[in-house]
């Protein structure tokens, strides 16, 4: 919190003190000025114009050292909200949040096209005033290259014009990595990544504040980094890619490998799901079941050889394990990446890595996208172009 970002008043200042706001929970206009380096005239006019618009709010006083009490500021939660849809393979998960990035409404329903009526129905159903959304965000996965995939630009056309608000598109981890940022509070200063775990696996990065997106909205791509340079191959076209051994597929097919394993969790059972199969696998290997564990253990050494080099190539302070692979082991895989990088993180002599897990593994891309949409419309400034379009 120590370091001067700018000394005037220019279009990012207003985007700078709503995160902070937003990361230091309360803070006074004193220490606004202070950790911002603006003045104090500045500092009063830009939160009176965030007060008018319901976006902070004063929340009483502090005492201070020189007798005059401080008034403090936080962010105003219910007065505005964004909403994100996740497209699954099979589902659509909506989500809507406030300006805190705090879950307000959550439902899930089988994939459909129609998404302005789903809109419709899912804030009307949670008694959202219209007038206080601040737009849609639609996030699905990256695809492999040459696969067949939503045209999210195309949906994107479509839905601002059929809801008349403003609608983002993005991939379903950076909007996860974006969703944890803002509800968990993250400081802009801290480099920030975030792992999800999904049928593939995807990382997102907030630099700054501003969700880091590549020359494509492609960043983040951790299933692909190799791990054996002739090792399995991958329909990325690589080979060793850390997807094939560490993701949900890569886990059910070693399980299957063990036939006491795979008969004792029914993994034969041509009906199972890959998510059903994996949740059993997972469920067990928590549950004390030796075989269980050692293929989730084994997965997690994976990812964490893949995590540390991702976190020395960004000299990351702070990663966090999401999405529904790490829903019901995640201790399993936070332990192996806490530990792989206690050890060999590069810079582990200057600073720790701070490696957390999700609080709502399974909803992280709907609540990121969501959390897009608050941010795109309270802290305006770090998605230039509002999207991959
Ligand atoms: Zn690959």
């Amino acid at each position: 919190m120590a370091r001067r970002e700018t000394s005037v008043a220019g279009p990012g200042s207003r985007a700078l003190i709503v995160d902070i706001v937003r990361s230091a929970v309360t803070i006074s206009r004193v220490e606004l000025a202070d950790v911002t380096g603006l003045t104090q005239p500045s500092i009063s006019n830009l939160v009176r114009e965030l007060i008018a618009e319901g976006i902070i709010h004063e929340i009483g006083s502090a005492d201070s050292i020189r007798g005059k009490p401080r008034k403090l500021i936080a962010i105003t939660p219910a007065t505005r909200f964004g909403i994100g849809f996740h497209l699954g393979p099979d589902t659509v998960t909506c989500v809507a949040v406030d300006l805190t990035g705090g879950v307000v409404g959550r439902e899930v329903v089988p994939r459909t096209d129609a998404l302005a009526t789903r809109f419709a129905e899912f804030t009307s159903g949670l008694d959202l005033p219209r007038d206080r959304i601040e737009g849609l965000a639609v996030v699905a996965p990256t695809p492999y290259p040459g696969e067949p995939a939503p045209d999210l630009a195309a949906v994107r056309a479509d839905l601002s014009e059929q809801l008349g608000l403003p609608v983002l598109v993005e991939n379903d981890a950076a909007a996860a990595a974006l969703g944890e940022f803002w509800s968990r509070r993250v400081s802009r200063e801290q480099a920030f990544g975030c792992i999800y775990l999904a049928t593939g696996i995807g990382a997102g990065f907030v630099f700054g504040g501003a969700l880091f997106r590549g020359a494509s909205f492609d960043a983040g791509e951790l299933g692909h980094l190799s791990i054996h340079y002739d090792g399995r191959p991958c329909p990325c076209g690589n080979r060793g890619c850390v997807e094939r051994y560490a993701s949900m597929d890569a886990i059910v097919a070693a399980a299957r490998g063990n036939p006491s394993l795979s008969a004792r969790l029914g993994l034969g059972d041509p009906a199972a799901t890959l998510s059903r199969s994996h949740d059993a696998i997972a469920r067990a290997a928590v549950h004390g079941d030796p075989a269980a564990f050692a293929v989730i253990d084994e997965a997690a050494g994976y990812l964490s050889a893949a995590v540390t080099s991702m976190v020395n190539l960004l000299d990351l302070g702070r990663v966090v394990l999401t999405g529904p692979g790490v829903a019901l082991a995640g201790s399993i895989y936070a332990r192996r990446v806490r530990d792989q990088l206690e050890r060999t993180a590069h810079s582990r002599q200057r600073h720790g890595v701070t490696v957390e897990l999700s609080a709502q593994p399974r909803d992280a891309a709907g609540i990121g996208a969501a959390a897009l949409v608050v941010q795109a419309a309270v802290a305006p400034g770090h998605t230039p172009g509002a999207s991959r379009s």
